[in-house]
């Protein structure tokens, strides 16, 4: 886990700017809009956006020099509470950015996005002064998030279009299957993290959906890295009375299911599938830390490689 991130696969979080626009089924319940809402700024979604203040920005300076002194490369998670590759973020917001990550090469910056199709438009600018993107940048790794098949099939191509050291994909909150990812192809993710939804309105994720992805990357020698259940964990027979759900959506918190089920059971009336074309399944509501990140029974903390070293 990261220094001063609670995001399993980066060691800083960098917010440059705060607000956003939902898009997609992953926004729903999105945990920065629950924030603002909870923090008194609800205008900052769906609205207004605004950037941080100098002595956020500032905190690059130490993070840089403290990797430098350390020998070490950190990841920069950017940004958490915004979208990166925004539309409605001024053009100069961005440009900053860029230049601060000129100024921090021995910070890897992982910019996600919803927005794929706005990075090649919003690459660096040289009128402003910044170096050309060439075959990317070294210290910049780009990836989009797909909650599902349909998803990763409209925003991946936009990330396979742009040369970078690393693209990698985040499957999560995983909200169905992704499907057959072709991942041997050239322009496929180069990492996959994959994880399950948190929060008071989580929606469960099937075992089979993240069991996927691994066995894909396994086979293609693609890295992968299993993050979260988020707040349910599959069903276990042992674990005592259960909560399920309808559909990705959850119908009764106390539901249970009757003692005697058992998988040969045809599950069709009165109990709960999840997922299109996948057997029902049943869950339990733990907690995202009860839950934990092993799948089937252990953890997986993949990392790429990038294809240019930062030097
Ligand atoms: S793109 Fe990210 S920050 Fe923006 S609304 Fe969706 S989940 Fe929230």
């Amino acid at each position: 886990m990261g220094a001063n991130t609670r995001i399993e696969w980066a060691d800083h979080t960098f917010n440059p700017w705060l607000g956003c626009t939902r898009l997609s089924p992953a926004c729903d319940y999105c945990y920065a809009a629950a924030w603002a809402k909870r923090t008194g700024k609800p205008e900052l979604w769906e609205g207004e956006r605004r950037r941080t203040s100098p002595g956020n920005w500032m905190q690059l300076r130490k993070w840089n020099l403290a990797a430098e002194a350390a020998g070490v490369r950190a990841r920069v998670f950017c940004a958490s509470l915004a979208d990166v590759f925004d539309n409605q973020v001024p053009s100069r917001w961005r440009d900053d950015l860029w230049h601060w990550i000129t100024y921090t090469p021995h910070l890897d910056w992982l910019l996600l996005t919803k927005r794929p199709q706005n990075i090649e438009r919003f690459l660096p600018d040289t009128r402003a002064g910044l170096p050309a993107w060439g075959d990317g940048w070294p210290n910049v790794w780009f990836g989009t998030t797909a909650e599902n098949a349909e998803e990763y099939r409209r925003r991946w191509p936009h990330v396979a279009a742009v040369p970078a050291v690393v693209r990698f994909l985040s499957a999560e909150p995983l909200l169905g299957p992704l499907g057959d990812l072709d991942l041997g192809r050239v322009g496929a993710p180069d990492w996959i993290i994959a994880g399950g939804e948190s929060g008071p309105y989580a929606r469960p994720m099937h075992p089979d959906w993240p069991r996927d992805l691994r066995d894909q990357c396994e086979a293609a020698g693609v890295a992968f890295l299993f993050k979260q259940w988020g707040e349910w964990l599959p069903w276990e027979p042992d674990a005592g009375p259960y909560l399920i759900a309808q559909n990705g959506r959850i119908e009764d918190r106390h539901a249970l299911l009757p003692a005697d089920i058992d998988n040969d059971r045809s599950w069709d009336d009165g109990l709960w599938a999840v997922g299109e074309g996948l057997s029902h399944f049943a869950f339990q509501r733990v907690g995202k830390k009860t839950a934990g990140r092993l799948l089937d029974g252990r953890e997986h903390n993949g990392l790429p490689t990038p294809l240019r070293r930062a030097a």
